[in-house]
């Protein structure tokens, strides 16, 4: 889908924005307070992202009424207020359009991805299925267009930790470029660029790969850097997305700036 392309960064914008800090909220260690003091500290702006998905009902925003408590207790912080949603999880599809409009913006991630014979891969695996071994590419295949169609179908500005490829790939065959290999960088940029959802550089992963970055730029996609902190060492903590970013000629033009809502 088309998304508001946000507002130009300003000069010296590169590495004073996080947009993907986790709290107690979801899965984090700090509460909502901490991260926004943290981030003070650090001197850059936040986006809490916590995790809004039936994926795990216990520790994430996992229902509309705990969606509406999460929009209130982080609309009341100076962050931006969002979210990070599942493309495994069908939530962002049942939430009320009222709902979905509080957040400032809307990331979505790949914590799973469907495979041609109706099973879920992770892009964490260590092993590949007794089904799937053999057929590593496939299920290459299979990620990469769940991406594209996750970022054309989902109401999101932001792809977290995209390139995020399983483990189990690397373990048969370490070189990035075997996994992306041209055509599926071109794919992906090509739907990012289409889409104009942004690409997040990701601090805590140290993805995406230079080659697919460079490609991302050349081809006018734009890109937000993201902590992806969970903890008080991670979050707001940017210093590997900005030097890829200064790598590969992403600059201040380059990024994707979220605007703070208006709240009552
Ligand atoms: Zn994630
Ligand atoms: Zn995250």
């Amino acid at each position: 889908m088309t998304v508001d392309a946000g507002k130009p960064a300003a000069a010296g914008a590169l590495g004073t924005q996080d947009l993907h800090a986790h709290s107690t909220l979801s899965d984090g260690d700090l509460s909502p307070a901490r991260v926004a003091a943290l981030a003070a500290e650090r001197g850059v702006q936040i986006g809490i992202a916590d995790h809004v998905s039936t994926r795990n009902a216990e520790r994430f925003v996992s229902s509309l009424a705990a969606v509406e408590r999460y929009l209130e207790t982080i609309e009341a912080l100076p962050v931006f207020v969002a979210g990070e949603f599942c493309w495994c999880d069908g939530m962002w599809r049942d939430l009320p359009a009222e709902v979905m409009d509080r957040f400032d913006y809307r990331i979505g991630s790949n914590h799973g991805f469907s495979l041609p014979d109706g099973g879920e891969g992770s892009p964490w695996w260590k092993r590949l299925p007794a089904a799937w071994e053999g057929r590593a590419d496939e299920v290459m295949e299979a990620m990469v267009g769940n991406l594209c169609r996750m970022v054309r179908t989902m109401p999101v500005q932001i792809a977290a930790h995209s390139t995020l490829t399983p483990p189990a790939l690397f373990a048969l065959e370490p070189d990035v470029h075997a996994w992306w290999t041209d055509a599926r960088e071109d794919r992906w940029v090509e739907a990012l660029a289409e889409s104009g959802v942004a690409l997040e550089i990701s601090n805590r992963y140290r993805l995406p790969h230079d080659r697919v970055l460079r490609k991302a730029r050349q081809a006018g996609v734009r890109f937000t850097l993201g902590s992806d902190g969970h903890t008080e060492a991670q979050v707001g903590r940017l210093e590997w997305a900005v030097e890829t970013a200064r790598r590969v000629g992403v600059g201040d033009a380059d990024l994707w700036v979220p605007e703070r809502r208006r709240r009552g």
